[in-house]
């Protein structure tokens, strides 16, 4: 057991993180000092970072990595650990806008379940991953015929993700209030910092470097080179990889303003005794309802039960939210009533408005990739190795994304009152079941 159960440098509801706690031990990274070079700089150590500098180094790059804080603390280290594969628009909507583009985008998003599974295997991670399928429950009969159309979508396209009924909905989640929904075998669900720590370890393995405690405050493309400086050292590259999603902040600005950060909260039980344990998600799913505030929903490996939700903003909502996470948990299992909540902490989603990530262009030498809008899991890993293709060298107009500008969201500044209203309205709607 890790003795480190807060996040560091995080408000208070958002910081003490079941899998901060249950996090296998991982070595000091210490700051980056003094001047340093390598071939390509990494900027967050997230899913996104750390999958970029371990398919860089593999390929006998010379890599730093410079992270803010320690790896995997941003929402790689504090999300709901599903694997769910693929982009939040389906196939035929990605082929209509990109065309041929479009296949190959949704083929390398669905690819993200396989990539995840298969760096756990090849290196080893320790991170309780389980490849069960990601399952989607409807919650009415308008998303469950959006949800027969992905999958039928996906079906053509040669993917395993298969619709199931309500009767048998009800037996894979231990509770029947959903009228059916799908099951993508390619996903799955794991601890998610503990997937986080073992790509840092595997990156290290591989050659690179990885600096804890190096926030990147500026940074300068000139000619060949990029420069990025820290509080105490700065790295000479000849290029650099923002991988820094919804904590970007004022780097390379307007990239953080291209995405909207949503805070999304999750609460987590003790342990379930095996009785308990047995009666709910008793094959180990991790389901996401339709709710336009959506729930998701799994046990970790040791039995306890986990709910997370979006919605909340200030300090006080967090609070509110993750209490309204713990009923709605009790109404759905009644048999959690009485069960001691141990757990609750959140972070930040970074959504964008087409519902695409952003692979975007920032100096001739320098790339992000950004938004994953709740499926950084897989596609953050795998867009880790659509910035290693750039990064070695793949042309532009050869990449399996499209790149494109950094544009900023209008009126970013008033998103605080956007996303309340959003959320507000949403609200509404669940509690309609519209
Ligand atoms: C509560 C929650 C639940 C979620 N549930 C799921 C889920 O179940 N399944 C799923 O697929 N996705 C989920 N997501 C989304 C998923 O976690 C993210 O999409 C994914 O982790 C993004 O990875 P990343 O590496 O791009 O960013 P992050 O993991 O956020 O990493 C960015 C890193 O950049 C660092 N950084 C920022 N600025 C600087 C700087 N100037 N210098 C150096 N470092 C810097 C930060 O400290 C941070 O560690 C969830 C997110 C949250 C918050």
């Amino acid at each position: 057991m890790n003795q480190v159960a807060r996040i560091p440098h995080e408000r208070a509801p958002l910081s003490a993180s079941l899998w901060a706690a249950t996090a296998n031990a991982a070595p000091e990274r210490p700051a980056l000092t003094g001047a340093a070079e390598a071939e390509t700089v990494v900027i967050g150590a997230g899913f996104t970072g750390l999958s970029a500098a371990l398919h860089l180094a593999e390929e006998g790059h010379r890599v730093i990595v410079l992270e803010a804080e320690t790896p995997g603390w941003g929402a790689s280290g504090r999300n709901g650990g599903q694997v769910n594969p693929g982009l939040k628009d389906d196939p035929y909507v990605l082929e209509a806008k990109y065309g041929a583009l479009g296949h190959r985008m949704c083929e390398r998003a669905a690819g993200g379940g396989a990539l995840v599974f298969d760096l756990i295997k090849k290196h080893g991670i320790q991170c309780d991953a389980a490849n069960v399928g990601w399952v989607r429950s409807a919650t009415n009969e308008r998303t469950m015929r959006k949800l027969q159309e992905t999958g039928r979508q996906w079906r053509k396209t040669g993917h395993a993700v298969d619709e199931i009924d309500a009767a048998e909905m009800a037996r894979i989640l231990g509770y029947s209030g959903y009228v059916g929904g799908l099951i993508d075998r390619r996903g799955g669900n794991l601890h998610p910092l503990n997937y986080a720590l073992g790509l840092a370890a595997a990156a290290e393995k591989a050659g690179a470097k990885i600096h804890g405690d190096s926030r990147v405050l500026d940074l300068k493309s000139e000619g060949e080179t990029v420069t990025v400086s820290t509080a105490q050292g700065k790295v000479t590259a000849a290029r650099a990889l923002i991988c820094t999603n919804a904590y970007t902040g004022p780097l390379a600005n307007p990239l953080g303003r291209s995405v909207v950060p949503v805070t999304s909260v999750q609460v987590a039980t003790e342990p379930l005794s095996d009785n308990v344990a047995r009666s709910i998600l008793p094959e180990g799913h991790s389901p996401t309802d339709t709710r336009r505030l959506i729930l998701y929903f799994r046990k970790d490996a040791q039995g306890r039960f986990i709910m997370g939700g979006r919605g909340a903003m200030k300090d006080a909502d967090v609070l509110k939210r993750q209490q309204a996470l713990r009923e709605i948990s009790e109404q759905l299992y009644p048999q959690l009533k009485g069960v001691a909540w141990q757990h609750a902490w959140g972070g930040n989603v970074a959504m964008t408005r087409n519902h695409e990530p952003g692979m975007h262009l920032i100096a001739p030498n320098v790339m992000a990739g950004i938004g994953f809008n709740g499926r950084g899991v897989g596609m953050a890993t795998v867009m880790g190795t659509l910035l290693a293709d750039w990064a070695s060298g793949c042309p532009q107009d050869e990449l399996d994304f499209p790149v494109s500008k950094a544009r900023p969201i209008p009126f970013h500044r008033f998103r605080h009152l956007g996303v309340g209203a959003t959320v507000a309205w949403f609200r509404v709607l669940d509690r309609l079941g519209l």
